[in-house]
Parts: structure tokens; C-alpha cells; sequence
């Protein structure tokens, strides 16, 4: 019933691209250990994506580099507001992401502000999140986060002027003491909006977060 979602011909059984897209969807591998880039060059150190930052979540995991076709296929899912991209993307996620990611962990995703996720319609990031707690047994907390102030949009923001923008957007609802949580997003940029909510989290008594996202962007492939 699905077609590819960059050209909509035929594909087989649930992948997301035909024969021909998917030579321009890249799998991420060979990722850096603490932030999830891709790295060149395998190293046991920081990147030069997370040099010299602190990081508050524990492990990321991607499915894709977000480039190509997947770029294509989350552009038209956002902007043409496609929630059928957005389910076909959660599956495949869901299926993608090791158990040792998830177990035992609540998940959660950003929320966005009611009039935004009204503008669209739905919270792509909602709907993965919904599909890893279902094939994963796990529980989902959709009201521990709050959004509570309005944010330019990310893109074209450096990783300085994202933590200024994400300064104070989000709030927690009630504790998080020693919760162990399981951050879903469709796309990590520079991990800001990850990092800022696992920080929220860790600072509320968190035990632990990691973070799952659809694709990751990479300096090499953009
Ligand atoms: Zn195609
Ligand atoms: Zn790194």
C-alpha cells in the first residue's frame, strides 16, 4: 500500500524508499560515541561536533544522516504536513533502534506549543515517540514536558544562538526523580533541543536519558 516516500513508485514489503531513492539515503554508522555525528574516523575522544560542550543525555541513536532522499522525505512530511510520513518513519524507527536504547525507560518527545502543533496538525516527534513505547512495551509520558515559550525556528541558527533561543522554552510538569527516560525527536541538528531537555531532566533528578531521532544532519553529507 505504501509507495517511496521521496517518488511514491513501488517498494518492497516496509521500506521507506524505492530501489533507486534509496541509494541516496544514507544509513548513520560510524558515529561518534557521546554525541552520535558521524565521524570520518573512528576515535575514542570528542568529536568535532561535541568538542568542548557538556552533554547531558547518555547515548543517541539515529536511524539515517539526514541528507538525500531522507531530507526529502522529512521536508515533505513537515512542510506538506504528510502524518502518514511521519507513522512510516515511527516503524521504522521503532523497528531501527536497539532494545539496550530503550529498556525500561518512559518515553518522551518535545512537545510543541498548541498553536504550532495546530498549524501542522500533528507532533511528528509525538507520533515516533508513540510508535517506540508500542513495539517497545514501554510507557509514554506525554505531559512531563512543557513548551511555554515560542522559539525561532532552529535551522538556521548556530549551536550558540539555539541555546539562547531554547533558553527557558521548556518546563517540567511534575518530577523526574529518578526517572529514566527515552528522548524521541524526527531530526537532531546540533543536539541542542536534546541536550537543553536532557539537561531539564538530569537538573529535576533524572537518572538517566537517551535521546532517538529518525535522522541526524552531518557537516560531511549537506
Ligand atoms: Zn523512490
Ligand atoms: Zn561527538
Amino acid at each position: 500500500m505504501n509507495g517511496c516516500l521521496v517518488c511514491k513508485s513501488a517498494v518492497k514489503g516496509d521500506e521507506l524508499f524505492c530501489k533507486e531513492c534509496s541509494k541516496f539515503a544514507l544509513v548513520s554508522v560510524r558515529t561518534c560515541r557521546y554525541c552520535g555525528a558521524f565521524v570520518p574516523v573512528p576515535v575514542d575522544k570528542r568529536c568535532r561536533s561535541c568538542k568542548g560542550k557538556t552533554l547531558y543525555f547518555d547515548l543517541i541513536y539515529s536511524s539515517f544522516i539526514y541528507c538525500g532522499a531522507v531530507e526529502s522525505a522529512v521536508s515533505m512530511m513537515k512542510y506538506g504536513k504528510i502524518r502518514h510520513y511521519a507513522e512510516v518513519m515511527g516503524d521504522h524507527l521503532a523497528k531501527d533502534v536497539p532494545e539496550c536504547i530503550t529498556e525500561g525507560r518512559t518515553v518522551i518527545f518535545p512537545p510543541m506549543r498548541f498553536l504550532d502543533k495546530f498549524k501542522r496538525s500533528f507532533n511528528q516527534a509525538e507520533i515516533m515517540a508513540e510508535k517506540i513505547a508500542v513495539r517497545h512495551g514501554l510507557k509514554i509520558d506525554p505531559g512531563l514536558i512543557r513548551k511555554v515559550k515560542r522559539t525561532e525556528p532552529q535551522a538556521s541558527l548556530s549551536y550558540e544562538k539555539r541555546q539562547i533561543n531554547l533558553r527557558d522554552a521548556f518546563r517540567l510538569t511534575k518530577s523526574a526523580e529518578n526517572g529514566k527516560f527515552v528522548l524521541v525527536d524526527d531530526v537532531c541538528t546540533t543536539f541542542s533541543t536534546i541536550n537543553t531537555i536532557s539537561k531539564l531532566l538530569k537538573d529535576n533528578g533524572a537518572q538517566s536519558v537517551t535521546a532517538v531521532t529518525f535522522a541526524r544532519t552531518s557537516r560531511y553529507f549537506s
